[in-house]
């Protein structure tokens, strides 16, 4: 890997104040944005904000993507945003203001830090220090979904090299930048071999640039399983964006502290901070709502500007502030909490301990990695690509494999031969067996007369283009519905696609 790689971009560690684009959200949005800036000021930070507009307003204006031109422009000049909640009202057509933030501006990387708060916030795993990353642009997300015959539908997963690089890298650099010292991969490569085991190979790959930390890979079924059963085990997962958005649930449900979580969403060029929590519209001005949410994603903008110092100092006087009774109403408890808080009285609370550590919870120590995270320009290695075959997809309600296999058998004028049929992935023809339960959703896999098909892996011969439309005319002159097609290829000679289950 080191020769696909070029270090591009270093986040530099400030001497000078960093532009941030604000947006001060919607509900008790402004109300836990001032009790945030009100700490990071009297802690140092050296931010100069720029507010942006965003949310409720500029939807109801008739801006359906909920975003103003200006704001884009800020976004794009600043780099760095933090974002209070915000509204979206109610009714369709409003396009989600943070789906259309991360797609646009290539937020690839979604970071949930969960750490567990016991005694104060109630949780099986006191121990738990766990961080979720998760990609945030490909996989089944791409949604890309077709409905391919009346009973069969389907969604296009897409993982890609560049994509695994990125993320698997991020979490290390992660790791490296805040002294964390285990990453785990979760993948589901011993069904997905081509997509999830992409993942996994640029995992394996990658943890080699990092020898000192430990790395590991699971299956992410009991992966799952075992960080909600056992989360104190872990320390930094990477996983792709479906799994991501499951397991940072788990974990966050687990350690009880949603309410309190802030997360990241960085890109190479621009990163977002925010909450996890919505805008609260049911508690908004009343100066009741809790703003860790937020001021635990602007902990994690200070890290991720390089002002890890500052970062540590704030989350630290924040624990220590949680420690000390002080809590606002949502986690209020008769008998341990010792004052109950409005929002700017949280604020100032925190800001009388900053220089303070916490005593009985694990004190924030971001500073004590070296601080920064790179990142890498994808590097490209041109691949040989040869044509090997082709699977045709067909709609037949007629239910008899053998049937349609017996047809699809006589075809050998465009140079090609039938291979295989399989039904949702299961061999069928030839040699299949009664009770496999088969839809009108027919998958026939094409290859080359003169290939070798009864040795195990089969021998295919390269094909041309002209083989598979000389074929797709015989099969549509024949009256097969050919519903979709599926080049099949070998990249440096080796197979670039699945075997058929029982093939
Ligand atoms: P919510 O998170 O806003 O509220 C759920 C419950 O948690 C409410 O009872 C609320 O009072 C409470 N709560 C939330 N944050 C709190 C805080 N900081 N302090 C104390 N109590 C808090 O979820 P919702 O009610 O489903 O959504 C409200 C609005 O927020 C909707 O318009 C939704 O679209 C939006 N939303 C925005 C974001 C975002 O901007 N990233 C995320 C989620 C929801």
């Amino acid at each position: 890997m080191n020769n696909t790689t070029e270090l591009t971009q270093k986040q530099p560690v400030t001497s000078t104040a960093t532009k941030i684009a604000l947006a001060h959200g919607d509900g008790i949005g402004p109300e836990i944005m001032e009790a945030t800036l009100k700490v990071l000021e009297a802690a140092g930070a050296k931010i100069e904000t720029e507010t942006i507009e965003l949310g409720e307003k500029v939807y109801l204006n008739g801006n359906s993507a909920g975003i103003e031109n200006s704001a884009w422009e800020t976004i794009r000049k600043n780099k760095i945003i933090l974002k209070a909640p915000i509204t979206t009202p109610q009714g369709k057509g409003y396009k989600s203001l943070n789906v259309t933030l991360r797609k646009s501006l290539s937020l690839f990387s979604n970071i949930r830090p969960v750490i567990a708060m016991d005694p104060f916030i109630e949780t099986g795993h006191p121990k738990m220090d766990v961080v979720i990353i998760r990609e945030n642009e490909e996989d089944l997300y791409a949604g890309i979904e077709h409905q391919q015959t009346q009973d069969v539908v389907q969604c296009l997963k897409l993982i890609t090299r560049p994509g695994c690089e990125k993320i698997v890298r991020y979490a290390f650099e992660y790791a490296r930048a805040y002294n964390r010292k285990k990453v785990t991969c979760m993948v589901k490569d011993n069904i997905m071999k081509l997509t999830d085991g992409l993942f996994h190979n640029v995992f394996k790959e990658i943890a080699k640039e990092y020898p000192e930390i430990e790395s590991d890979s699971q299956i992410i079924d009991i992966g799952a399983a075992r960080l909600a059963a056992h989360p104190e085990r872990y320390d930094v997962v990477v996983t792709s964006n479906l799994y991501g958005d499951i397991i940072s649930d788990i974990v966050a449900e687990v350690a009880g502290s949603v309410g309190l979580a802030g997360s990241a969403n960085i890109g190479q060029n621009v990163a977002m901070f925010e909450a996890i929590h919505g805008s609260a519209p049911d508690i908004a001005g009343q100066n009741i709502a809790n703003p860790s949410g937020l001021l635990n994603a602007a902990v994690m903008m200070l890290a991720h500007i390089g002002q890890v110092d500052v970062a540590d100092k704030v989350k630290n006087a924040w624990l220590k502030t949680i420690e000390d009774g002080v809590h606002t109403a949502d986690i209020h408890k008769e008998g341990w909490s010792k004052i109950k808080a409005g929002t700017s009285q949280f604020a100032d609370a925190i800001i009388e301990r900053l220089g303070q550590k916490p005593k009985m919870l694990k004190p924030s120590t971001l500073s004590a990695g070296n601080g920064e995270i790179k990142f890498y320009d994808y590097k490209r290695e041109e691949a040989k690509k040869t044509l090997v075959g082709v699977d045709v997809f067909i709609d037949s309600k007629d239910n008899d494999p053998n049937k349609i296999g017996n047809a699809l058998s006589t075809i050998n004028d465009a140079g090609m031969k039938l291979k295989m049929i399989t039904n949702r992935g299961v061999k069928v023809f030839p040699n299949g067996i009664d009770e496999t339960y088969c839809t009108d959703h027919w998958r026939c896999r094409f290859v080359n007369v003169s290939s070798d098909i009864t040795v195990t892996p089969p021998d295919y011969k390269d094909v041309t283009y002209n083989n598979v439309l000389g074929l797709l005319n015989t099969l549509h002159d024949q009256g097969f519905d050919v519903i979709k097609t599926e080049n099949l290829y070998n990249f440096n000679g080796k197979r670039g696609f699945s075997l058929g289950q029982g093939e």
